[in-house]
């Protein structure tokens, strides 16, 4: 069996291969530079992360972690502009 790896731009869906390519394309789409984009990947991964251990287990300390990603993940895209992308993936699935 062999198994592809596709990467796709979570805002265009553009499909490629290329890990890098698919990383330029976010960072053209969203309008970013590439230490903007590695933030953001790092801030998104932080709620991700997060709301995980959220599920798992609730605790006012959690809750109150899981805030401040989520606070820092919006004041980001407030900051860049991005108020737009969170509803683009919704959309796009
Ligand atoms: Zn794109």
């Amino acid at each position: 069996m062999k198994t592809e790896i596709r990467h796709i731009c979570e805002i265009c869906r553009y499909e490629s291969k290329s890990y890098n390519e698919i990383f330029d394309c976010e960072c053209n789409c969203l309008g970013l530079n590439e230490e903007e984009m590695l933030e953001y990947i790092k801030l998104r991964k932080a709620t991700k992360e997060a709301m995980g251990r959220l599920s798992n287990e609730r605790n006012p300390a959690l809750l109150d972690a899981s805030d401040r990603a989520v606070a820092a993940e919006l004041e980001f895209e407030r900051k860049h502009g991005l108020k737009d992308y969170a509803k683009a993936v919704a959309d796009n699935g």
